[in-house]
């Protein structure tokens, strides 16, 4: 297929495919599917080799957001019935972030809801990270914490973060559909300024919240522009007490031909699965191995993931490798030494094949895999890693 060819050429020179090629890549048939997969394989394996590099959430702070994002169960009015409370103290969040690490947690991503951090809040999760870094000298920390003010990047770095998360989520042109409380442009500052602090930046999108291809090809594109290290890609969870609870629109393929577009898109950053695999890929997870080069361990914010056992039978099983403590993740030209910038979700078909449908097609609900998280921080139970 030229298309696939086309694109593994481009993805081995680092090389940005065009937006008809990105297109074309969601819109392969089920039976280019495994060729699809394969090709974008080529290119995970040229930079990432068969490592998978394993991330772990510690919710520091879960609910009573007031911002109104309709995906997320945290949000203004949710009537998920998630866990609900106010900040982890550093011990707690220290707890457990060692239970992330103990499974295999290269990254500990500390996230809390919120529009943003007060001050007050910088010095708490500052005083998280240093407590993380005193017990895991080695361990990446990723502080995810909403829109920054200014100087906030430079304490947090200070403190010993080595990144920032903040997602894109979506396409500009459709961010005023999901949230009304800040903007695209609001999203974009806050990557830029962590960047600017010199934390490696991490920003991604949601997928399946009933946008078009051409949607997700602009949020791709935006990120490629933005240039993080780490582009987390989520599927959509919906949350039943959330506006988007029946918008159950992916398939594992969609899923699949999704990250690979991504890994076309950005051949050199780490692609992170991220929320709704089990729940989207469910058995197919494994082939999503050979496009991601990270995932996250155990459970997610509000929700609870597979096993953390699982996870590690999965990648040993589909032949592939945990990251070490001590590799470095990122190509040697991404590397922040190396210049490289350093680290929170139309149809057309040039190679001939049928334009894919709007993704608007509402499927059956698999309700049955949501589970809302009940353990770990936040609880008196285990955490799941
Ligand atoms: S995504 Fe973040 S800012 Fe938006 S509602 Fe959820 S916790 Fe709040």
């Amino acid at each position: 297929m030229d298309l696939l060819n086309t694109l593994v050429e481009k993805g081995l020179r680092r090389e940005l495919p065009t937006r008809d090629e990105a297109l074309a890549v969601l819109a392969t048939s089920d039976d280019e599917l495994l060729d699809v997969v394969a090709a974008a394989g080529k290119v995970r394996r040229q930079w990432f080799g068969r490592r998978v590099k394993l991330n772990y959430l510690v919710n520091l702070k879960s609910g009573l957001c007031p911002e109104d994002c309709s995906y997320c169960s945290q949000r203004l009015g949710s009537k998920a019935e998630i866990l609900k409370y106010t900040w982890l103290k550093p011990d707690e969040a220290k707890k457990a972030a060692a239970a992330g690490v103990a499974g295999g947690a290269k990254r500990v991503c500390l996230v809390a809801s919120g529009r943003g951090p007060t001050d007050r809040d910088v010095d708490r999760v500052s005083q998280t990270i240093e407590a993380i870094k005193e017990q895991h000298e080695d361990v990446e920390v990723c502080a995810c914490l909403g829109l920054l003010s200014e100087g906030q990047a430079d304490r947090l770095r200070s403190a010993g973060a080595d990144a920032y998360n903040h997602n894109l989520n979506t396409s500009e042109g459709t961010y005023g559909d999901i949230t009304t409380t800040h903007t695209y442009a609001d999203r974009v500052d806050t990557v830029q300024q962590a960047q600017a602090a010199g934390l490696s930046a991490c920003s991604g999108l949601i997928a399946g919240m009933g946008e078009t291809d051409a949607d997700l090809v602009d949020v791709v594109f935006s990120l490629r522009e933005l240039d993080p290290d780490s582009v987390p890609v989520n599927f959509l969870i919906p949350m039943e007490g959330t506006p988007l609870a029946k918008e159950w629109h992916l398939t594992p393929q969609r899923c699949l031909r999704i990250l690979a577009m991504v890994r076309f898109v950005c051949p050199d950053v780490e692609v992170r699965l991220a929320g709704g695999r089990e729940v989207h890929l469910r058995s197919m997870q494994p082939l999503a191995l050979h496009l991601v080069n990270s995932i996250f361990l155990g459970d997610y914010l509000t929700s609870e993931g597979q096993s953390g056992r699982t996870d590690l039978d999965m990648i040993a099983d589909a032949g592939f490798e945990v990251e070490g403590a001590t590799t470095k993740t990122l190509p040697e030209h991404r590397a922040p030494e190396a210049g490289g910038c350093g680290s929170h979700e139309g149809g057309c078909a040039p190679c001939g094949g049928e334009a894919a449908p709007e993704p608007s097609e509402v499927l059956a609900a698999r309700t049955d895999l949501v589970a809302v998280r009940r353990r770990g921080a936040g609880t008196d139970l285990a955490p799941n890693a």
